[in-house]
């Protein structure tokens, strides 16, 4: 089967510029230089139409970074995205309509000075979807499908509560009839109460319009109650890709394992992995080998100096650990 959405090889990194006193001091002799920062390395793994991926790790893993790459808002430094076969791009073909990206906080991706009738219809009548005599029946379509009534047509987005804000951007979202949602902890800034509420959405929209889903999070437990599969990033490298239940039940790499000692489970007691211990390093500087090598008390002089590659271990199982490989 074709996949929906292949990520070949794509890294992305950032040149984080010297300030005012590094250039000072270079002026006076010293070495400053500008520093790298590998958001994403060498990131490969392939979507199929219907699914739901779960991307999860801590801060600053790179799992946004990754996001923005596939929804066409960052180009890659190296590698490629393809969506059916096209490669993904920043400009304006109807393609990137097909992948579009909910983001965490919807008060800042929603012009504030725009009603909701027009957040709602300027990308679908600026693409040609929509005439704009056909806006509001459309607009009132789009707050239909997320739960909102006609009144919110005139409204502004600081009228609204965090909850119905997201709802306004996952209905801004649907509004150019995408197949592939890239949800970046889009529920991460709500109240516990409404993130239950918003995610049954999301699971419902799926349903109702055959959609794809890559739902970036770093709570587990919301990965696991919606993803398909689970893709797990530390320090900008895939590490673990598993179907859901391999991840909940026999997870395989040791930063996996301790992520989901994290978690709190009523079955408390029946695991007997340890929580991630330790800082997470700079990604400024990442440690050589395995990243993982420092925090891991399983870690020998391999780990230290050699990249684990991604192996299948069992069908539909990847994991980048040198204990699956050493004798
Ligand atoms: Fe730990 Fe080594 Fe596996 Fe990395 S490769 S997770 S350091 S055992």
């Amino acid at each position: 089967m074709e996949p929906l959405l292949k990520v070949s090889n794509v890294s992305r990194d950032f040149v984080k510029s010297l300030d005012l006193v590094a250039k000072f001091l270079n002026r006076l002799g010293q070495d400053h230089r500008e520093e790298i920062v590998h958001a994403v390395d060498d990131v490969s793994f392939e979507v199929f139409q219907g699914e739901v991926i779960g991307i999860v790790g801590e801060s600053g893993c790179g799992k946004s970074t990754l996001g923005k790459m596939i929804a066409g808002i960052l180009p890659p430094t190296e590698g490629s995205v393809h969506f059916k076969s096209v490669k993904q791009s920043e400009d304006d073909r109807p393609e990137a309509l097909k992948t579009q990206m909910i983001f965490q906080d919807p008060f800042s991706s929603l012009n504030p000075r725009k009603k909701v009738i027009e957040i709602l219809t300027e990308a679908p009548i600026h693409h040609g979807l929509i005439k704009a005599s056909e806006k509001r029946a459309f607009a009132l379509e789009m707050l239909n499908r997320v739960g909102l009534d006609s009144e919110a047509l005139g409204r502004y987005p600081h009228q609204f509560s965090g909850g119905q804000r997201q709802r306004i951007g996952i209905a801004r979202a649907l509004a150019v009839s995408p197949e592939l949602l890239v949800c970046d902890e889009s529920i991460a800034a709500l109240d516990v109460s409404i993130q239950a509420q918003v995610l049954n959405l999301f699971v419902q929209l799926k349903q109702d319009y055959d959609l794809t889903y890559l739902f970036i999070s770093h709570d587990i437990g919301v990965i696991e109650h919606i993803s398909d599969r689970v893709i797990v990033m530390y320090l900008g490298r895939v590490v673990e890709t598993a179907p859901i239940e391999t991840f909940v039940e026999k997870p395989n790499h040791p930063y996996t394992k301790a992520l989901l000692e994290g978690v709190p489970r009523l079955e408390i007691g029946q695991r007997d992995y340890e929580p991630v211990s330790g800082e997470i390093p700079s990604p400024l500087d990442p440690p050589s080998g395995c990243h993982f090598h420092p925090r891991c008390k399983f870690s020998n002089e391999t780990c230290r100096t050699v990249r684990p590659d991604l192996i299948e271990i069992s069908p539909g199982h990847y994991s980048a650990c040198h204990l699956n490989t050493s004798e």
